[in-house]
């Protein structure tokens, strides 16, 4: 019998919170941030070393083991961008819909096939004595031609999956896109380690 966790989010996001209690709940109790811990600022240049900015702010707030995700999206014929610095590809402020349209235009005329990516996510658990465990999780696909889809949220309505039917994130249900994205998988294989530890 595995010992249950008290863990607290680094995320404010309700989509995110919802995402990781659901993989996460049967080994931990996801406990909400503090409403007056802020939002750390993400300047560590790898997702690994922002992961764990986040995580060891409100590990430091609360005195207790946080987790904390980040995640970035690396395009192939953008040489790897936009990477670390994906929530911020159109600028500071950008909006999904901004970032969305300036992928679209950084890869026009690149046929379908030259628009491979990948999604990569580092979700990692920080203990008050400093030690961590840390799991990534990588998605590849190609970047769409047009949006597709209504739900999800961010870059959702222009990334295929490989190994789906060709829909993207945006056209499929929740369970169908955390089945096989790299937030699902990190999570996953986060609950792996935490099961062994
Ligand atoms: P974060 O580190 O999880 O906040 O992700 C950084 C940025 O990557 C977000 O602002 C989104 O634009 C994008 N992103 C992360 N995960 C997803 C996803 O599952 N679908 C679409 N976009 C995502």
């Amino acid at each position: 019998m595995v010992e249950r966790l008290q863990l607290v989010c680094a995320s404010a996001n309700p989509d995110k919170i919802a995402e990781i209690s659901a993989i996460l709940s049967d080994v931990v109790d996801l406990l909400p941030r503090p409403p007056d811990v802020p939002d750390v600022v993400e300047d560590a240049g790898t997702l690994l070393g922002n992961a764990r900015l986040k995580a060891m702010a409100v590990c430091a707030a609360t005195g207790m083991a946080a987790v904390a995700d980040d995640t970035g999206l690396f395009v192939d014929a953008l040489d790897g961008e936009p990477g670390v610095e994906t929530a911020y590809f159109a600028g500071p402020d950008a909006t999904y819909a901004e970032n969305r349209a300036k992928m679209l235009a950084a890869l026009n005329g690149v046929t379908l096939t030259r628009r491979s990516a990948q999604f990569r996510t580092v979700a990692l658990v920080v203990w008050p004595d400093g030690s961590e465990l840390a799991a990534e999780g990588v998605c590849r696909g190609l970047i769409a031609e047009a949006e597709s889809g209504g739900r999800g949220w961010g870059y959702d309505p222009l990334f295929i999956p490989d190994g789906g039917d060709g829909r993207t994130f945006a056209q499929m249900t929740e369970e169908e896109k955390h089945a096989m994205s790299h937030r699902g998988l990190a999570f996953a294989a986060l609950l792996e380690a935490l099961r062994n530890r």
